[in-house]
């Protein structure tokens, strides 16, 4: 039977240790705030706001929410960004995205300032993670590498492939596997031969995007497999059509080839928001 990695356990575990920590920076004066900014009102965004907004009242950090109309100008956001720049009340920034198309999302990255970026995209921190330097990590695969480290997986000197290459998962998870020593191979959508490079995987992280896709025969025997996608899908239950989550990979099939596999959801869903708390207090002792 594989390990199921519970990132639901180790996401509370967290965020438990994380409110110790504001208690007793609180003690020494130290107050931390982040700012939320949604422009628009898509629902599936909303929802992520308001985790976010729930997540820092229950360590005792502050928020700030701005909720601004869609038709919110570049010019109009940017402003407030430089504002909560300065603002030395303020310690974490974070523009919710997609961004409305009229609205350049890699000129707001850059606007925030490093030292605010909790989210972990700015250039100049993924310049430092690059060079084994100090600043923010996007925060979904910094959680991956909590969950396996919590699990007890052992990530030094083991064969890990990433599947996918975008800018939040998949190059920032290679980064950090890198920095944990393992050996690493990115595959994306032009990778020949990918079933026989992932059969290579002692760790398997698939950050793809496509419901399922990861079925049995790219899987190693007893390895490690981390499921990055979530995905609704329609599932009839009593009759009914009710909306389900799954994953990138086809976990009723896969998980009895591994050694330990996430779930979804309650695998590396949750440990976002966890991550991103952790930045934020982060963000209240950084010099
Ligand atoms: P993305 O920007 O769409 O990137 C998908 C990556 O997969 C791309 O690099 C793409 O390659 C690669 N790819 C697509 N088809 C492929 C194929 N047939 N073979 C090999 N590689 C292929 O997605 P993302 O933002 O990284 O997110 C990935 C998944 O994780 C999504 O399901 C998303 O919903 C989920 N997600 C979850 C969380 C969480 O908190 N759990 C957070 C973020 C994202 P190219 O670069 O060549 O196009």
């Amino acid at each position: 039977m594989p390990q199921i990695i519970d990132g639901k356990r180790i996401s509370q575990e967290i965020k438990d240790e994380l409110k110790e920590k504001v208690a007793a920076l609180k003690e020494q004066g130290i107050e931390g705030t982040l700012a939320v900014i949604q422009v628009g009102n898509d629902p599936a965004s909303s929802v992520y706001v308001n985790n976010k907004k729930k997540a820092c009242e229950y360590i005792g950090i502050g928020s700030l929410a701005y909720e601004l109309p869609e038709e919110t100008t570049e010019e109009e956001l940017l402003a407030l960004i430089e504002k909560l720049n300065n603002d030395d009340k303020v310690n974490g920034i974070l523009v919710q995205l997609p961004v409305p198309k009229h609205i350049d999302e890699e000129k707001i990255i850059k606007t925030i300032s490093p030292e605010k970026d909790v989210d972990g995209f700015h250039p100049e921190n993924v310049g430092n993670l690059v060079t084994g330097g100090k600043g923010f990590v996007s925060c979904t695969p910094a959680g991956i590498i909590q969950l396996l480290k919590r699990s007890n997986v052992t990530i030094e000197g083991k064969n890990c492939v990433v599947i996918g290459r975008s800018n939040i998962v998949g190059k920032p998870m290679a980064l950090l596997m890198l920095r944990e020593n393992a050996t690493v191979t990115i595959a994306h959508s032009k990778t020949q031969n990918l079933k026989e490079i992932c059969k290579q995987a002692d760790i398997l992280i698939v950050a793809i995007g496509k419901p399922r896709f990861i079925t049995a025969d790219y899987v190693k025997e007893g390895a490690v497999v981390i499921d990055v996608g979530i995905h609704r899908e329609p599932k009839e239950v009593d009759g009914k059509v009710v909306s389900k989550l799954c994953g990138d990979v086809n976990y009723e099939e896969v998980a009895e080839h591994t050694s330990a596999i996430t779930p979804v959801p309650g695998g590396v869903g949750p440990m976002t928001i966890a991550m991103l708390m952790n930045n934020c207090v982060e963000a209240m002792t950084r010099e």
